[in-house]
């Protein structure tokens, strides 16, 4: 899955897949069911390379309100432009941090890597399980999507027995 680009001539196609093992994301609250599939083309011009393809993997992410698994399809499609060297007229227009343009080291290119990096990038900020998940009880923790923990009612108990008390 390293990719030569000293030597690639025009067009690669590639489709592998990944495994999440070699992968190793190390998120904690996301995990790969499957592994990785990616598809796509490496296309080298003369001054960068651009990497076009999809990334398919059967996935689990934690709720973001309750932390119950959530199974979700996640699809990522992604356009990377790498440039092995900044040429001196260029220089001026490539920020740091330009989002789009990675520049490489040399002139190889590790596909897996750029899997890793497009599936960290397009992580979902939130994710939940159903719409109206009810998330967790700030002062339980129960998951009140299972639970009707009865610490709200709690709280407005001494109110009421306030009211009793005038009567
Ligand atoms: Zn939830
Ligand atoms: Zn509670």
């Amino acid at each position: 899955m390293i990719i030569d680009l000293g030597n690639l001539e025009g067009s690669l196609q590639f489709d592998f897949s990944v495994t999440a093992d070699e992968l190793d994301l190390g998120t904690g609250d996301f995990r790969l069911l499957s592994d990785a599939k990616a598809a796509g083309e490496v296309l080298k011009h003369i001054a960068q390379t651009d990497v076009v393809g999809t990334i398919n993997a059967d996935a689990e992410f934690d709720c973001t309100r309750c932390l119950s698994p959530v199974r979700q399809d996640f699809v990522v499609a992604f356009d990377v432009a790498y440039i092995t060297e900044i040429p001196e007229a260029a220089t001026a227009e490539i920020e740091p941090g330009d989002l789009d343009t990675d520049l490489l080291a040399d002139e190889s290119l590790d596909l897996k890597e750029v899997v890793r990096e497009q599936i960290l990038l397009n992580l979902p900020e939130q994710i939940f399980c159903k719409e109206d998940c009810r998330g967790l009880c700030q002062k339980c923790g129960a998951n009140r999507n299972l639970i009707n923990c009865i610490c709200e009612e709690k709280e407005i108990d001494p109110r009421w027995s306030a009211l009793k008390n005038l009567k």
